[in-house]
């Protein structure tokens, strides 16, 4: 793993998919609560005054010091829920509306038009309320002119926003949102277009179901694989989802769980960072980022859960370059909120 390689990329290349990660936590948003964060800030002056050896210091200290420390450390993984923004030179789009999703709204307020983007395009992977609870507060919704393209493998996509648009659950009817909303159904493992990006869905492995998506342009490879429990791993049993998994620069997979909290919570629909990387090694992934973090886990145990993974990768690298000299290895990490990754 580089960790350093999977941070932020600046720039944007010609022909390249953008993929910014509003929502990194599954389940339930999951926000700092007061408590914790008085006591990471605590931590953190601890140590600035330890390092710095209590002598006087001044802004640059504060500044080099805080850089040193992972990102990921210092601001956590997030607490938002699943929302996923994909960007190619000339086309947005967005999978899922978790909680998320409110905060992408208020940054395309601030394009041009201060209306969002006109048109806009928003895949749904399944209804959990963890992919749907930032719908409502999702600015861009309520402008008029605006068109919001929504697409789902199931096909009652229209009753599940009717039912999200009512009282007494949310003040503001359907009818009265001000956009127009149009309802795209999509036929599973069949490729369709928006603009410049091709989009094909795959059933991932979660309940009531749920659906991955492969996104290509200019020949990159986006794979968006959460929710999944990774029940089915051999190409055997994966039969026509296998190629979600094949030929992809970058893949999002979901690591709710370590791998003995995988295997005590089974049926229960998520996955295990190891899981994924077990078929990324497998089918030659270049890069793969691990999101859907447990709401219970505090951002020292999803650390943890990350160092545990690395361990694993490892071992199994070095254990399967013994056969496979030639071996690629994957770049991968545990994203979290704001994180922008580039193929
Ligand atoms: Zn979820
Ligand atoms: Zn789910």
């Amino acid at each position: 793993m580089n960790r350093q390689k999977s941070q932020v990329l600046a720039g944007k290349k010609s022909d390249s998919l953008r993929i910014q990660i509003w929502g990194a936590r599954g389940s339930l948003p999951t926000p700092f609560t007061p408590i914790e964060l008085e006591s990471h800030i605590r931590c953190l002056f601890e140590q600035f005054i330890y390092q710095n050896n209590q002598v006087k210091s001044d802004k640059r200290d504060v500044e080099l010091f805080l850089s040193q420390i992972p990102r990921y450390q210092l601001g956590g993984y997030g607490g938002h829920t699943p929302c996923v923004e994909v960007n190619s030179p000339h086309q947005q789009i967005i999978i899922d509306g978790g909680s998320g999703l409110r905060v992408l709204g208020q940054e395309m307020l601030k394009g041009p038009s201060g209306r969002g983007l006109g048109e806009i395009h928003i895949l749904f992977t399944h209804f959990h309320w963890d992919h749907l609870m930032g719908l409502p507060f999702f600015a861009p919704l309520f402008i008029p002119g605006n068109k919001i393209h929504v697409y789902s493998v199931q096909p009652d996509l229209k009753k599940v926003f009717r039912t999200l648009f009512k009282k007494p659950y949310f003040p503001v009817p359907l009818r009265k949102v001000n956009s127009q909303i149009q309802y795209h159904t999509l036929k599973p493992r069949e490729t369709f277009y928006i603009n410049d990006i091709a989009v094909t869905p795959y059933q991932l492995d979660h309940p009531d179901p749920c659906w991955g998506f492969r996104m290509e342009q200019g020949g990159r490879v986006y794979a968006h694989c959460v929710d999944t429990e990774c029940i089915r791993t051999t190409r055997e049993e994966l039969g026509l989802d296998l190629p979600l998994y094949q030929n992809v620069d970058l893949m999002l997979f979901d690591a709710q769980y370590t791998l003995s909290e995988a295997i005590e919570k089974a049926n229960w629909g998520h996955a295990a960072a190891p899981l994924g990387l077990d078929i990324a090694m497998r089918e030659g992934i270049k890069r793969v980022i691990f999101i859907h973090h447990d709401p219970a886990a505090s951002n020292a145990m999803i650390a943890a859960a990350e160092d545990q993974t690395l361990r694993y990768y490892q071992k199994l690298f070095t254990h399967a370059q013994e056969a496979l000299p030639h071996l690629e290895s994957v770049d991968w990490a545990f994203g979290y909120e704001g994180m922008v990754l580039e193929v």
